[in-house]
């Protein structure tokens, strides 16, 4: 324990004031307009972060760990970082929002796990080790080493204990024996399949290392295309539930509705139909032909086919290309093809027969159909062969339009594009059918033409059902059929930096498992020297590493060389976080019930597909083993909310006339609303860009926390857009959110409270800060400081009705902005609007005037509730603000040991407990309409409803039973309003016109002679009552209005007598005739 100590003179500050120091309009100028932030502000609030972290550290230890078995959990998890070794603004953002979310929760009273680790293997550490000779896990250890120091200056609150690194032999043990269970089951296996490979580097490059023109991003050589084997997982196995729980995700918009598309898109099941085309062949081979398999989602295209292609490695092709040379080079050359190539070659003598030509009387449909072997056919969609439709397909359409290349030369497709589906019902068979103006496919389902009345006009539906039917009646093969886009899992990496594969090769047993008690199986030590200018896989090269004994023959064996994909580490390690120590588990299972699936993941939505799609998997193969038990009833999702924050953008300057960008040196800053280029009075052209050194739009987190503090940084964060949008960042308009902080802080020392001893006893705050608004208020009655009428039991509304209408404001505020920040924290994560109501709740304590001595009482209140709501957000700010508030207080001066806002240890000069202590405040919803300064008004002409408006309560000082002041406010205020209007104006108001005299009534000019106006409920009913026509009427019953419960409302069914008493209220005497006779018989 080292508590911290506060400056003697924060502390005793309020009870050596002058008395009668609330706010003065001095004072509130300073706090409302005009703060000028100088440096010195910029000083101090950079200053808090560091200045409490101690205390939060030792007095305060952090978040409470989070224990088997919790009954309330919450697992907020970011994304782990990959170690390059600096911290951008887009991780600040994504720590940032977890962080708060991790505060909040933790201050709703859930155990609360924060972790943190690091995504540490990767080709980056491979390639620095590479260049420079450094050994990449020095490099890593290094960069982590560098990025921590950077994220503890941000003011998060991690769990540290929990740290992990993928690349720790500790880590990597349990990846392997991930590996080993997926292999058991049959789910890891080994497979031939093609790759990007750099001759120069002899190594596989992923995708994105190929650059547009197929060259390697690092040696620059030509990518080949090689076929090795590889190891994969079945991914596959799992597509159903993959695709199918995503409907689960999509519940209460738990998972965002975007990413959920990219899945659903990327697992790609879709429904069509198989169908097959019979071959024939020029020339002397005889050897029979098996028809071509196509698969398509448009079987109602059939009709439009006009060419049939097939994939570079077809069974077809391969055969072909055996004895045609022409083929062949085409082949060579068509690995070279950018992957959106629309290049094809015609096989020579080679056709297809549409299958439905000879069974529809149709002559448009082409009964033969040139065969193309083209890259942009992929080998495992369908069966390496597709129907090509160029008049309903955006790819078959670019094809056609290219010229081909064939053993002759090249040959341009003159037949014109055939389009067979029509928006509309076409009229007749023989309106077109061969169009050969447009220039672009028709995508949309439609009506089938065709010469053949049979399908003609069909919607393409019931054309796919009737094609279907017509080929298998003729014997044809037809078949309805699902197609999935999803691919098995490469994880094999050809690289060092990676988790190694536990699998030893025996000539005589195959891939045989290593043995559990012999994992890990760890990378060899080499020495940093051995990697300057390595090519290849270092781990082939090292025959230390790679010559072992069979573990069942125990013959010489070799050792698997490759290394798993990252992915692999990232696909489980949030199970590893809650139980990071476990040496002979993954996790504990009854560990892993307790604390998955992670309740929020936060990350950026460049994850959106792959990470999120492996760890689904893995966690759903888990919930089938025994390491995850119970995670089937999480339908071994492991990700329950997911928040995908957009990136960061930043502010980028370049020539107007060049477009070139410009470095921050080449310009003039000077003034920063109008930077010039340098040297010239040239404006330069801003935008908002991904941050990139190229462009010179950088911004180093750190030289922002140092400068700002870490609160500001992450306010100003957080309220520039919405999580999901992205973040424009701009360092000028963070003035605004250090304006808010610094005003925070002003007010939390504003002088609340009386001074003398003797007043500030009866400002006691309650010891449960969370108390509803009537406790509260009867709690100020009870010690003499809200004076009701009635003094003794007042009823509820007469403890509202004692405030006046801008404290009610003020606290209406105060539980409206739990209410709205509370939502935003829990349900729609809008962080920005939390700002913007806390800065809405700050102006509104300080802008409130003065309006008895319990305002300042319910100022100081509201601030306790402002601190509690804004700790998450800024924590520093929050807690410096907190410990001033409360030691203002009388708790403090008494050194009451029991009260909470007292923590028995401190003392003067130490600080109170902390802010987070406190929890989140609650928000008394009952109460926002009761502290409504208006209130409902049921308007009603002789008795009938006509209308209800909002108007202004009726001032607390006016008492039930004073009438010409309520009928007053009523008129008054119903003028105000639109309705009111409709009904009073004078010139065509309803009342005036139904009215026989236009003279304007003595007493209440808005109303002509002769009518009554009731205004009862303290207005919550106003009645306006004609005067009475020529006779006398009966005792007709008056019409029943809204009849309340405590009977103030008798008078809507009084009898003429009981009028006569009410009128004697206040109400002046009618000037109706028949009234008039009445009054004069009185
Ligand atoms: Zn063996």
């Amino acid at each position: 324990m080292r508590p911290l100590h506060l400056p003697r003179a924060v502390c005793q500050r309020p009870w050596r004031l002058p008395p009668c120091r609330f706010l003065t309009s001095t004072q509130r100028r300073a706090l409302s307009s005009g703060e000028k932030e100088t440096t010195n502000t910029q000083q101090r609030l950079n200053a808090l972060t560091p200045k409490w972290e101690p205390f939060w550290n030792n007095e305060w230890s952090g978040l409470p760990q989070f224990k088997e078995n919790a009954k309330e959990k919450a697992y907020i998890l970011p994304m782990f970082p990959y170690p390059s070794g600096t911290l951008h603004l887009g991780h600040l953002r994504v720590y940032t929002i977890s962080d708060v979310l991790a505060r909040f929760k933790q201050m709703q009273g859930y155990r609360v796990l924060h972790p943190i680790g690091w995504d540490a293997f990767g080709l980056p550490a491979e390639n620095a080790a590479i260049e420079r000779g450094v050994h990449p896990a020095t490099w890593t250890l290094q960069n982590i080493d560098a990025m921590k120091e950077q994220m503890k200056l941000m003011g998060g609150q991690w769990s540290w204990d929990r740290e992990l690194r993928t690349c720790d032999p500790a880590f990597y043990k349990h990846t392997q024996r991930l590996f080993l269970m997926l292999f058991e089951r049959g789910l890891a296996y080994q497979a031939e399949s093609m790759v990007n490979w750099d001759p120069v580097d002899e190594t596989v490059l992923a995708n994105e290392q190929v650059d547009a023109n197929g060259y390697s991003w690092r040696s620059g050589a030509k990518v080949e295309k090689k076929m090795l084997k590889q190891w994969f997982l079945k991914i596959k196995e799992f597509q159903k539930p993959l695709l199918e729980d995503l409907d689960a995700l999509a519940k209460d918009g738990m998972w965002p509705d975007r990413v959920l598309a990219m899945q659903k898109n990327w697992i790609g099941r879709s429904e069509g139909t198989k169908l097959s085309f019979d071959i024939e062949m020029d020339g002397a081979d005889q050897t029979p032909l098996e028809s071509l398999q196509v698969y398509t989602t448009r079987a109602d295209t059939l009709f439009g086919v006009m060419y049939i292609a097939l994939s570079l490695n077809h069974p077809l092709v391969r055969r072909l290309a055996e004895r045609s040379e022409p083929l062949q080079d085409f082949l060579n050359q068509a690995k070279d093809f950018p992957p959106d190539s629309k290049e094809g070659f015609l096989l020579p003598g080679v056709r297809a027969k549409n299958p439905i030509a000879s069974l529809v009387d149709d002559e448009d449909i082409s009964d033969t159909l040139p065969v193309f072997v083209a890259p942009y056919v992929l080998d495992d969609y369908g069966s390496g062969a597709v129907m090509g439709v160029p008049g309903h397909d955006t790819r078959d359409f670019a094809f056609w339009q290219q010229p081909k290349t064939s053993s002759s030369g090249s040959v341009k497709l003159d037949t014109p594009v055939k389009y067979v589906i029509h928006a509309d019902p076409p009229s007749t068979s023989s309106e077109a059918i061969v169009h050969t103006t447009k220039d672009q496919p028709t995508l949309d389902k439609g009506f089938l033409a065709s010469k053949d009345a049979r399908f003609h006009g069909l919607p393409s539906d019931e054309a796919i059902e009737k094609i279907i039917h017509q080929l298998q009646q003729a014997g044809k093969f037809a078949e309805r059929t699902e197609n999935w886009r999803l691919r098995d899992w490469l994880i094999s990496r050809q690289r060092y930096w990676g988790c190694p594969i536990p699998i030893i090769h025996c000539s005589d047993c195959g891939p045989v498992p290593v043995h559990e008690s012999a994992l890990p199986v760890e990378l060899p030590d080499l020495p940093a020297s051995f990697f300057q200018g390595q090519k290849g896989n270092p781990l082939a090269d090292d025959k230390n590493f790679k010559n072992c004994t069979c573990p069942m023959c125990k013959k010489p064996a070799e050792r698997e060389t490759d290394t798993m994909d990252t992915f692999m580490d990232s696909s489980w390690y949030f199970f590893r976080f809650l139980d990071a120590r476990n040496e002979i588990e993954l996790v504990n299972p009854g560990i892993a019930n307790a604390g998955m699936p992670v309740d929020i993941y936060v990350g950026g939505v460049e994850h959106a597909i792959l990470h999120l799609l492996y760890a689904r998997f893995i966690s759903k193969f888990l919930a089938t083993t025994s390491v995850w038990p119970e995670g089937s009833k999480a339908l071994g999702e492991p990700f329950k909310r997911l928040i995908t924050q957009g990136m960061v953008h930043g502010k980028t300057y370049s020539d107007p006339t060049t477009g070139r960008f410009l470095r921050p040196e080449e310009m003039d800053l000077s003034q920063p609303s109008t930077p010039l280029i340098k040297g010239t009075n040239i404006v330069p052209k801003i935008s908002y860009e991904k941050m990139s050194k190229s462009k010179y739009n950088g911004v180093d987190p750190g030289a922002t926390i140092a400068k700002y503090g870490a609160d500001v940084t992450r306010a100003h964060m957080l309220f520039q857009a919405p999580v999901s949008d992205v973040l424009e960042w701009d360092e000028e308009k963070i003035t605004g959110v250090q304006r808010w902080l610094v005003r925070v802080l002003r007010l939390s020392k504003a002088k609340w409270f009386p001074v003398s001893k003797h007043d500030l006893g009866a400002f006691r705050p309650p010891h449960d800060l969370d108390i509803s608004v009537i406790t509260l208020l009867r709690y100020l009655h009870k010690q003499d400081k809200l004076h009701t009428a009635p003094k003794l039991f007042p009823p509820e509304e007469a403890f509202f009705n004692a405030l006046h209408p801008d404290e009610m404001v003020l606290l209406a505020i105060v539980h409206e902005t739990i209410v709205s920040v509370t939502k935003a924290y829990t349900e729609t994560y809008s962080l920005n609007t939390v700002i913007s109501d806390l800065m809405t709740l700050t102006n509104a304590v300080a802008d409130t005037p003065h309006r008895s001595a319990l305002t300042p009482w319910f100022k100081w209140y509201a601030m306790v509730h402002l601190l509690r709501m804004a700790a998450p957000i800024a924590p520093g700010v929050a807690e410096e603000a907190w410990q001033t508030l409360i030691s203002s207080t009388n708790v403090y001066f008494r050194k009451d040991g029991t009260h909470p806002l007292r923590s028995s240890l401190n003392t003067d000069t130490h600080p109170g407990p902390s802010v987070f202590t406190f929890g989140f405040p609650r928000a008394d919803g009952d109460a926002i309409p009761k502290l409504k300064p208006t209130r409902t008004c049921v308007v009603q002409v002789n008795g009938k409803r006509k209308f209800q408006v909002d108007i202004r309560k009726v001032p607390v000082d006016v008492r039930d039973s004073d009438q010409p002041s309520m009928r007053m406010h009523a008129l008054e205020e119903l003028l105000k309003t639109e309705e009111g209007r409709r009904y009073l104006d004078k010139e065509g108001g309803v009342i005036w016109r139904e009215s026989e005299t236009k003279e304007a009534d003595e007493l209440y000019p808005e109303v002509p002679k002769g009518w009554t106006v009731l205004a009862v409920k303290r207005c919550g009913l106003v009645n306006f009552i004609a005067p009475k026509k020529r006779k006398e009427p009966k005792e007709a019953k008056e019409v029943k209005g809204d009849q309340g419960k405590d009977g103030e409302e008798r008078w809507v069914e009084v009898s003429r007598p009981r009028r006569k008493h009410l009128e004697g209220w206040g109400s002046r005497p009618t000037q109706g005739k028949g009234q008039k006779k009445e009054r004069n018989k009185k």
